[in-house]
């Protein structure tokens, strides 16, 4: 088991987190608040059952009671609340800047203007970022289960917000919901007309459950064209999840080779059974192959814990030791969109905090992997 003081230096080392989903903090407290600031009838008398109710056992159990929770946010206020309680996890775990997905769509089919969500997101992220100095960044996901026409839709209510990028900071679209058979492609064409409107940092959610193919889809729409590479200063390109790249080698060197970014999850794909067992997690073999990988949270009050015990989950298993979460930590930091002497700042913490740690044992010599006692 991972002892405080490892916890503690995990919690201490600068982050970014490039892949939450807002609607997936929401913890049951406050789902029970807003259902009675709101007057909402839910099917449960207390927090103690709300909390039993997110004990799902597969994938559509959660999507579910996901849907359930965010039909209970009705008010500007309610997405305020909901993301200035993300921003205090953040911050105590080390977060300095945020990637946050939201999902439009799954407000507005039911009659919540985009206007009440966005400006309660924006407004708690701007009152985080001067209480924990945080920055933040938002992607405006599409529902992958419903048609490209209504992500088309969808995006066109944002257009309003984009021209105030400094306020508002929506930066990108996502794809997000159910995978499987909701192959990347379908969405090529909404996409494409996103960068039109200067939204470039997009991506993609592909080979959670989804075969390796999505993943070469998902690439083939995010890579940036190639008069673009020249003109413009290049962003990392982001796939979220893809684990089940790691069946393909050539994949994954290219995904080397272009230095692809995944968003890894590791207790979403325990709580989703991606994985049966965290110490079958493809995380080893991402670092082992030098991809670009990163700890993320994902739907934390779902999942069971934020983005800390994320990295716990997998030290605890002997998957990485403390010298692979700083990699992980620099490659968040690396991947962030934060400015460029922010950037340089919390590159230089991380690697401080590296050179604090023991060595790793020469193969072969026997030893243990960098851990701390306490
Ligand atoms: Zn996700």
């Amino acid at each position: 088991m991972a002892t405080q003081e490892e916890i503690d230096f995990i919690r201490r080392l600068p982050k970014a987190e490039l892949h939450v989903h807002i609607e997936g903090t929401l913890e049951p407290e406050l789902m029970f608040k807003l259902a009675e600031r709101n007057k909402i009838e839910i099917p449960y008398k207390s927090v103690e059952e709300v909390r039993a109710a997110y004990q799902f056992s597969n994938l559509q159990d959660f999507l579910d009671i996901y849907y359930a929770g965010a039909g209970i946010l009705q008010k500007e206020q309610g997405f305020y609340d909901l993301a200035a309680e993300y921003f205090e996890h953040a911050a105590a775990d080390g977060v300095v800047d945020s990637r946050i997905f939201f999902d439009p769509q799954t407000h507005t089919d039911r009659g919540i203007s985009y206007d009440a969500v966005i400006q309660g997101l924006v407004r708690a992220a701007h009152d985080a970022a001067e209480k924990f100095d945080i920055t933040f960044s938002y992607v405006h996901s599409f529902l992958r289960h419903l048609t490209e026409e209504a992500a088309f839709e969808s995006l066109a209510m944002a257009e309003p917000y984009l021209d105030d990028k400094d306020f508002y900071r929506i930066v990108g679209v996502g794809l997000d919901s159910s995978e499987v058979g909701n192959p990347p492609k379908k969405f090529a064409r909404v996409i494409a007309k996103a960068v039109e409107m200067d939204l470039e940092e997009n991506s993609i959610h592909a080979a959670e459950e989804g075969p390796p193919k999505y993943v070469r889809q998902a690439l083939k729409i995010l890579k940036p064209k190639k008069a673009d590479r020249k003109s413009k200063t290049l962003k990392p390109i982001i796939i979220d999840h893809g684990n089940r790249a790691m069946e393909d080698p050539a994949l994954v060197a290219s995904l080397r080779e272009d230095g692809v970014v995944l968003t890894v999850c590791p207790l979403s794909n325990l709580k989703l059974r991606v994985v049966t067992d965290i110490s079958k997690h493809p995380i080893r073999k991402m670092l082992d192959a030098g991809l670009k990988a990163t700890i993320n949270s994902d739907d934390p009050a779902y999942f069971g814990g934020y983005i800390v015990d994320n990295f716990v989950v997998l030290l605890d298993a002997d998957e990485i030791d403390l010298r692979d979460c700083v990699t992980l930590a620099r490659n968040s930091i690396e991947a962030s969109n934060m400015g460029h002497n922010r950037k340089m700042h919390y590159l230089d913490v991380l690697q401080e905090m590296e050179d604090s740690l023991p060595l790793r044992p020469v193969a072969g010599a026997g030893g243990q992997a960098p851990r701390l006692q306490s």
